[in-house]
């Protein structure tokens, strides 16, 4: 069982850590590592060399990083809030586990899910840059990755609504990624029939179809 694999060595190789004194029980690490494992089926859990911790806060975290303002030279402190955030390349994921949970519950149809989202940014970052594209194979698989989330990108920047992908996919190609690849595990059917192009570059990239999934287990009942 390549999963329960990858599972097993997400839970004994990473660092596991409880933020503010939140109790991280085992139960919640099988169901973290069991997200994260599904997101590299075929790929391997090594796709996840660089991540050493997964820290996990009880509830939405609000932070106060200085970032760049909006003027040049100006810093923003202001708070802001987040379910989950794929710290640098080699720093953690975190998690907050009231975000994780509501995932869970609806059994992640809606197409959201924190843990891939998080997950999938550390995969665009092994080749040291958060841009929407992970390492590719050649050339050609950079050029069609490109031109078809491009393509999408522009789409969503323009203002059109889109029924699978939300609003935050638009902020810039990194989260544009990391929200697609959300509906790619959690609604690949409809993500398929709707976007079949974007569908085939993820396809190919994770080197799994989901969607073939869903329609085989539909069969079985
Ligand atoms: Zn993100």
């Amino acid at each position: 069982m390549r999963l329960l694999g990858g599972v097993e060595r997400l839970l004994s190789e990473k660092y596991w850590e409880g933020a503010r004194g939140f109790t991280l029980t085992e139960a919640m690490r099988v169901a973290i590592a069991a997200q994260a494992a599904l997101v590299t089926l075929t790929l391997g859990v090594d796709a996840y060399q660089h991540v050493k911790a997964i820290v996990v806060h009880p509830s939405t975290v609000v932070v106060r990083t200085p970032r760049p303002g909006p003027v040049p030279g100006t810093f923003d402190d202001s708070p802001i809030e987040l379910i989950g955030e794929a710290h640098g390349r080699q720093g953690p994921v975190i998690l907050a586990w009231d975000a994780v949970s509501a995932d869970i519950r609806v059994r992640g149809y809606h197409g959201r899910n924190v843990v891939i989202h998080e997950f999938v940014h550390k995969l665009d970052m092994l080749d040291g840059v958060v841009d929407g594209t992970p390492p590719l194979a050649d050339d050609a698989a950079r050029r069609r990755w490109k031109q078809v989330t491009d393509a999408e990108f522009d789409s969503l920047r323009s203002g059109s609504p889109d029924p699978l992908l939300r609003d935050y996919a638009a902020t810039d190609p990194g989260e544009f990624f990391a929200v697609a690849a959300e509906v790619f595990f959690t609604r690949p059917v409809d993500l398929a029939t709707a976007k079949p192009a974007l569908y085939g570059i993820y396809r190919d990239f994770f080197r799994q179809d989901p969607a073939a999934r869903r329609a085989r287990s539909a069969r079985a009942g």
